[in-house]
């Protein structure tokens, strides 16, 4: 399978802005394992930002686009040097791969980056893919990156897409203020009642939310490939997600399901 995983800041960083070591050890030994059952991977990481603004000790995520900006130079650089470290410890490749809105709607530089996907995964390397936030400013930008893992999928043709979020999957209400919120294992189908269920989003350093999730699903089933969000503390559920247990929530494309009909 080739699968696009994406993982947001609160999955990665404490709410202090640094690393949660233990949890990026062991999403990059499951992605490592992954890869070595023979799966193609690409990662869209997040948390440029949110690790600039804990390695920069700023008091909080900045607001101005040039703190933001430096925060993510900062920060870009922290994470790959995290991911360099930790896949290299299980002989993994990493690359890294920075986009602007501008990239993905320009054809040229959409082809030259889908040119250089397609290469790094012959390669056998584990393309790293986040917004180019240095750069990106509101003109430009994908603007968050639940958005940038669906058009990644897309570009990549991935049969399967994976949020990995600090919420378990879409719920029947917000879980974090209703206690009678239920999960909702399956959705077939993006009905006015499905958009309605979208809350705000769940952490301080966080950029997406629900509604983000719901769009990235749109491009998911109209592009023919399945997209699951789950909860992103147990990277080792993305084992039973490929094997096609059900894990969180899973947006199941009608025409090229990854999981059969
Ligand atoms: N590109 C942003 C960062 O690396 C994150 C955007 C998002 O999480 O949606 O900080």
């Amino acid at each position: 399978m080739r699968v696009v995983v994406k993982v947001g800041t609160s999955t990665l960083a404490h709410a202090t802005g640094r690393l949660n070591i233990r949890r990026v050890e062991q999403l990059c030994r499951v992605l490592s394992d992954l890869k070595n059952a023979g799966h193609q991977i690409i990662l869209v990481s997040s948390g440029a930002i949110g690790m600039g603004v804990g390695k920069l000790s700023l008091s909080q995520r900045p607001n101005d686009m040039p703190t933001k900006q430096a925060a993510a130079a900062v920060g870009q650089c922290e994470l790959m040097y995290v991911y360099d470290k930790l896949f290299t410890e299980y002989n993994h490749t990493v690359a890294q791969m920075l986009l602007t809105g501008e990239d993905l709607e320009n054809g040229e530089r959409r082809t030259n980056f889908q040119n250089t996907l397609y290469r790094l995964l012959e390669l056998g390397a584990l393309p790293i893919v986040n917004e180019n936030d240095t750069v990106a400013t509101e003109e430009i930008a994908v603007g968050d990156n639940d958005t940038l893992a669906a058009i990644v999928a897309k570009c990549a043709s991935a049969d399967l897409l994976v949020l990995l979020s600090d919420i378990d999957g879409l719920f029947t209400a917000d879980p974090r203020k209703d206690s009678d919120a239920r999960l909702i294992p399956l959705v077939e189908e993006l009905t006015p009642e499905i958009y309605a269920l979208a809350g705000g989003k769940g952490s301080d350093l966080a950029c997406g939310g629900m509604e983000t999730k719901l769009k990235a699903a749109k491009t998911a089933m109209e592009n023919g490939f399945d997209m699951v969000i789950s909860n992103g503390q147990q990277p080792e559920k993305l084992y039973d997600i490929i094997a096609g247990t059900p894990v969180g929530t899973l947006f199941k494309s009608g025409r090229r399901s990854a999981f059969g009909n």
